[in-house]
C-alpha cells in the first residue's frame, strides 16, 4: 500500500517537467520536498506591534497612493489599521499597478518590516491580498517550497497536497514498525507537520521532532542498504583459501623484523575470513607506518599458496611501483610471480602481462601470482585467471562506488581495504557498515618518535643550515611543497623554484624532483635512485603523501605546510621515522597564518597518534569535511547531516538490524521509498 506513493506523478507536462529538474518523479517525493521556510498568514499584527525585521502579516485600510520620482522611480502605497501608518515599496509595477490601490480599499500586506530615512515603517515589495468579507485567515503557517523558474509556489503546493491526500487514505500512521520507534514522532504526522504547521506546533518545536524523525528514517534506510550490502556480500560465495604455511612461513623466517602482536592479531583475522567459503570483506585500519603492507603481503601468500591470484591494488603509481619492487624483492626467492599493471608499461609488455593474468600457468610456475597496479588499471580489460584476493591500499582515496564496483571483477575475489587514516567510529558506522573491521594499534619497536618544528619562512636560511649537518650524518631529505589545485603551472613552477634554489646551495649532492607531470618511468627511476641513497634530496610535490617507505630518510621539510590538511600533513610526516634514526620534520610556514591553520599547525606539531589527529581533525573541520569525496559514493542523505546528526547514527543502526532480522519484507520496503532514486545502491 505504502508503495502506492511511488507511483509516477500525475500532472500536467509542462509542470511535470518542471518537477522532474527539482528531481521529483513520485508521489513520494513530493511528500518528502518539505518547506524551506513558511509565511505565518494566520495572525494579523497590529502596526504599532509590528517589530521592525519580523515578517508579519498587517491589515488595512489604504490612505494614499503615489508614484515618486526619486533616485529610482517607485510605487508608495501608505496603509493604516488606526495603531500606526505602514507604507508599501513597490520598485517594480506596471503603470496601472497605481489603480488597483484606490484610497479606501481594505488590504493585507505580508513582508519584512523595515524602518525608512524618516524612521517610518515600511514594507517593501510585500505579499497583497485583498480582503473580502468574513475572510477567514489559514491556520497553518503557509509553507514556501524550493521551485525552479516557471513553477510557481501555488503549483507546487498543489500537488504537494495531492500526495499529502494519498498519505492520508492510507490507513498505516508507521511505515515503521511503532515498537521499534516509539520515542520518535510518528512518521505521517511528521509528514503532515512539517508541510502543513500550525503556530502552536511551531511553539512547541514540533517541527524539529517531526525532522528528526524523517532524518532517522533517512538514515536507517541508509544503513539498512549498507547492511543488506553487508548481508549479500557475507552471503556471496568464494573461495575458501586455508593458510598452508608453504610461503607464508618460509617468508616470515626470512624478514628482518618479528611481526607486532597487533599484526599478528589481524592476520589471524584475516586468514579466518578467507578460509570461509564466503567472501571476506575486512577494513585494515593502522597508523602510518604501522606495518600494513607486511600483512597485505601475506594474506596474499594464502591466495597464492592456495594457486590462485591475488592483486593489490594503489592509489597512485608511485606507491604500485613500490609495492611492486619490495613484492617482488621479497618474494623472488620463493619462486612468487609478482607482476605489475602499472601505466608505464610498454603495449608490448601489457599484452605479456595481461597474457600471463589471464593463465598464469603460462608463465611456467605451477604456483598463483601476485599483481601489483592501480586503479585504472585494474579497470581495463583484464581477464584474470582465477583471482581469489583483491587488496585496496590507502583505500580512503577511493570513492566507495569504486570500492563496491570491484565486486563485478572475478569471481567473488575477497576484499580487503586498507587504510592509515582512521575515522571516528559513529562515522565508521555509516561509511563503512558493509565492512568487518580489523585495527592495528601498535606501531613496530624501536621508533623513535619524529620531532616536528614550525618555522617561519623568513628563517628558511637556519633550515638549510640544518640540512647541511643532517646530509654530512648521511641522512636522507624529503622537501615537499604543496598541490595547489587551481594550478598545475603554479605547482610546477614552486617545485622547479625550490629545486633550483637547493641545488645552488647544494651544487655537489644528488638532488631529485619529481610531481605529478613526469611520465611514470621517469617518476619510479627517480624513486628507486632516491630509495637506493643515489640521491640526498628529493624534492616532491605532494605526490608522495601515501605509502611511500624509504627507511633511510629521516628529515622532512614541507613547505607552506599552513596550507595544509591535518591528515595530509600527517601522511606526509609518516614518509619519515620509519628507521631506527630519529626524525625530524620542519614546517615551513609563512605569516598570516589563520585561526584554522594556527590550530593545525599546533595540533600536528603536539600529536604523532594519527587516531588523536583525526579526532582533532574533526575539531577543527567537522565530519562532513573530513568525509570529503569520500562521501560522494555513497547513498545521499538528503536530511541528515553527520555533522550535526551523528547521534542518529548508532540509534538508526539497531533499529535497521533489528527490522531487517523480525521483518525484512517492511526493511526493503523502507529503503525503497527512500532510496528508490538511488539504483546503485538498491542493485547490489
Ligand atoms: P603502513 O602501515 O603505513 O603501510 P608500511 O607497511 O609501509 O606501513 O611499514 C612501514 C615500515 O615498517 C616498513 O619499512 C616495514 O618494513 C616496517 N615494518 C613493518 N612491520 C614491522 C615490524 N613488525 N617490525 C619492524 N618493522 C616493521
Ligand atoms: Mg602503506
Amino acid at each position: 500500500m505504502t508503495l502506492n506513493l511511488l507511483k509516477p506523478i500525475n500532472v500536467n507536462k509542462s509542470i511535470l517537467e518542471k518537477l522532474h529538474t527539482l528531481n521529483l518523479h513520485t508521489y513520494w517525493d513530493l511528500l518528502l520536498h518539505i518547506p524551506i521556510r513558511y509565511e505565518d498568514l494566520t495572525s494579523i499584527y497590529l502596526m504599532a506591534n509590528a517589530s521592525v525585521g519580523t515578517q508579519v502579516l498587517v491589515e488595512g485600510e489604504i490612505l494614499s497612493t503615489e508614484v515618486l520620482h526619486k533616485r529610482t522611480k517607485q510605487l508608495q502605497v501608505k496603509i493604516t489599521d488606526h495603531t500606526q501608518i505602514i507604507t508599501l515599496i513597490f520598485f517594480h509595477f506596471y503603470p496601472n499597478y497605481a489603480s488597483q490601490y484606490p484610497v479606501g480599499k481594505k488590504i493585507r500586506a505580508y513582508g519584512e518590516i523595515k524602518l525608512d530615512y524618516y524612521g517610518q515603517k515600511t514594507i517593501t515589495h510585500p505579499k497583497i491580498q485583498t480582503v473580502r468579507d468574513n475572510q477567514e485567515l489559514p491556520n497553518t503557517f503557509s509553507p514556501i517550497y524550493s521551485v525552479v523558474q516557471g513553477l510557481s509556489q501555488l503549483q507546487i503546493t498543489k500537488v504537494i497536497d495531492e500526495a499529502l491526500d494519498m498519505l492520508n487514505i492510507i490507513e498505516m500512521v508507521e511505515i515503521l514498525p511503532g515498537n521499534l520507534i516509539s520515542n520518535y514522532y510518528n512518521f505521517k504526522q511528521s509528514i503532515f507537520t512539517l508541510h502543513k504547521l500550525t503556530p502552536k506546533q511551531f511553539a512547541n518545536k514540533l517541527h524539529l521532532d517531526a525532522l528528526s524523525r524523517l532524518k532517522l528514517d533517512e538514515i536507517i534506510a541508509q544503513q539498512l542498504i549498507m547492511y543488506n550490502i553487508y548481508q549479500y556480500k557475507h552471503d556471496n560465495s568464494a573461495i575458501s583459501i586455508k593458510q598452508k604455511g608453504k610461503y607464508t612461513e618460509s617468508l616470515l623466517q626470512q624478514l628482518p623484523f618479528k611481526l607486532t602482536k597487533a599484526q599478528l592479531r589481524v592476520l589471524k583475522e584475516i586468514y579466518a575470513d578467507l578460509a570461509k567459503p564466503t567472501q571476506m570483506n575486512r577494513l585494515l585500519q593502522g597508523d602510518v607506518g604501522s606495518g600494513k603492507t607486511i600483512v597485505a603481503t601475506l594474506a596474499m601468500l594464502v591466495a597464492v599458496e592456495n594457486n590462485y591470484q591475488a592483486c593489490i591494488i594503489a592509489p597512485t603509481e608511485i606507491l604500485a611501483q613500490q609495492h611492486y619492487f619490495k613484492t617482488k624483492q621479497l618474494l623472488e626467492c620463493l619462486g612468487i610471480e609478482v607482476i605489475c599493471l602499472s601505466g608505464s608499461l610498454t603495449p608490448k609488455e601489457k599484452k605479456i602481462a595481461y597474457a600471463k593474468i589471464a593463465d598464469y600457468e603460462l608463465s611456467g610456475g605451477k604456483v598463483g601470482q601476485i599483481i601489483i597496479g592501480t586503479h585504472a588499471v585494474f579497470q581495463a580489460s583484464v581477464v584474470f585467471k582465477s583471482l581469489a584476493l583483491v587488496i585496496i591500499d590507502e583505500q580512503h582515496r577511493f570513492g566507495v562506488k569504486q570500492r563496491l564496483s570491484l565486486q563485478e571483477k572475478g569471481n567473488n575475489p575477497h576484499q580487503l581495504m586498507m587504510s592509515a587514516t582512521p575515522i571516528p567510529r559513529s562515522l565508521a558506522m555509516s561509511y563503512y557498515a558493509d565492512l568487518d573491521l580489523s585495527i592495528i594499534n601498535e606501531l613496530p619497536p624501536g621508533r623513535t618518535p619524529i620531532k616536528t618544528i614550525l618555522v617561519n619562512n623568513t628563517r628558511r636560511y637556519e633550515v638549510i643550515s640544518f640540512i647541511e649537518s643532517a646530509i654530512a650524518q648521511k641522512r636522507q631529505i624529503y622537501w615537499v611543497c604543496p598541490l595547489i589545485e587551481e594550478s598545475e603551472k603554479l605547482n610546477l613552477e614552486n617545485v622547479l623554484k625550490v629545486y633550483t634554489e637547493l641545488q645552488a646551495k647544494f651544487p655537489n649532492l644528488g638532488i631529485g624532483l619529481i610531481h605529478g607531470k613526469l611520465k611514470s618511468v621517469e617518476k619510479s627511476g627517480i624513486m628507486h635512485s632516491f630509495s637506493a641513497g643515489e640521491l640526498s634530496i628529493l624534492v616532491a610535490t605532494t605526490v608522495i603523501e601515501v605509502g611511500v617507505d624509504v627507511p633511510n630518510a629521516s628529515v622532512m621539510v614541507i613547505e607552506h605546510s599552513e596550507r595544509m590538511g591535518l591528515s595530509a600533513l600527517h601522511q606526509l610526516r609518516g614518509r619519515i621515522g620509519r628507521g631506527v634514526a630519529s626524525s625530524d620534520c620542519i614546517l615551513l610556514y609563512q605569516n598570516p597564518l589563520s585561526d584554522v591553520a594556527k590550530k593545525r599547525l599546533k595540533a600536528i606539531q603536539n600529536n604523532t597518534d594519527g587516531f588523536k589527529i583525526a579526532h582533532e581533525d574533526l575539531l577543527i573541520r567537522g565530519p562532513g569535511e573530513l568525509l570529503g569525496n569520500r562521501q560522494s559514493g555513497v547513498p545521499l542523505l538528503k536530511f541528515a547531516n553527520l555533522e550535526l546528526d551523528l547521534h542518529l547514527i548508532p540509534i538508526a543502526q539497531g533499529i535497521a538490524k533489528k527490522l531487517s532480522s523480525s521483518n525484512p519484507d517492511l526493511a526493503q520496503t523502507h529503503t525503497k521509498l527512500w532510496f528508490h532514486n538511488q539504483e546503485f545502491f538498491l542493485k547490489a
